[in-house]
């Protein structure tokens, strides 16, 4: 798939989300959300690289930080463990219950997350958000840790080029300094389609993780 149609889903789902915020029916996405945890068992994190309102809106904080020559390659020493993602999760779970049990109030989760996902990209490089923040990727990490079908280095053919490094939105490939090797960590791979469109190699693969 090109990275076209990618755009013309992502950008079809985000309707779809806005529509859903503009009707009241949160829990329609919510429910949407869950059935991607069950694809994520057998396609990976394909809701993070296709669906995700958040990940949609990150893209043109990107493009604005790099523009501005604000974005830098540092992580925030305080997020770096990883625990926040959890306990982000966490709050937002419970702000989510208490918000609806004592005010009857349908906390608006998701837009929060979009302004805090864009805010965050517009300084950071969109991995510190994908890894360390975000509530709902922390699900899709459990969900997609070995999916049945994932994107895959033919090692006989990689020539250790880092390029598709430079291209992953959540480090989720690395070349081995070694081996000279590149590697995905299924659990953080959106399993779009960055690496593979700059591979020169045609190195990247999508296919059962088992093979
Ligand atoms: S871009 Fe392709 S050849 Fe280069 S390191 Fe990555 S997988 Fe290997
Ligand atoms: S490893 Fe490739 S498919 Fe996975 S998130 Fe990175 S660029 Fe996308």
């Amino acid at each position: 798939m090109n990275k076209t149609w990618i755009t013309v889903i992502r950008i079809a789902f985000f309707g779809i989300f806005l529509f859903l915020m503009l009707i009241g029916k949160p829990f329609i996405w919510l429910a949407l959300y869950g059935l991607s945890l069950i694809l994520a068992l057998f396609f990976g994190r394909i809701y993070c690289g296709f669906m995700c309102p958040i990940n949609t809106v990150m893209g043109p904080a990107e493009f604005l930080s790099k523009k501005m020559s604000i974005q830098t390659d540092k992580t925030p020493k305080w997020l770096s463990s990883g625990v926040f993602a959890w306990i982000f999760l966490a709050l937002s779970i419970a702000l989510m219950l208490i918000f609806k049990k004592a005010l009857k109030i349908d906390l608006p989760i998701i837009p929060i997350w979009i302004a805090v996902g864009f805010l965050v990209t517009l300084r950071y490089k969109p991995h510190v958000f994908h890894n360390l923040i975000c509530p709902f990727g922390t699900l899709q990490g459990i969900f997609g840790r070995k999916p049945l079908f994932s994107k895959k280095v033919d090692k006989e053919t990689c020539i250790g080029c880092r390029l598709c490094e430079k291209a992953c939105p959540s480090d989720a490939i690395k070349v081995s300094s070694e081996t000279k090797k590149a590697t995905i960590t299924p659990n953080i791979c959106h399993q779009c389609t960055n690496c593979k469109d700059v591979c020169p190699k045609g190195s990247i693969l999508y296919n059962n993780a088992k093979q």
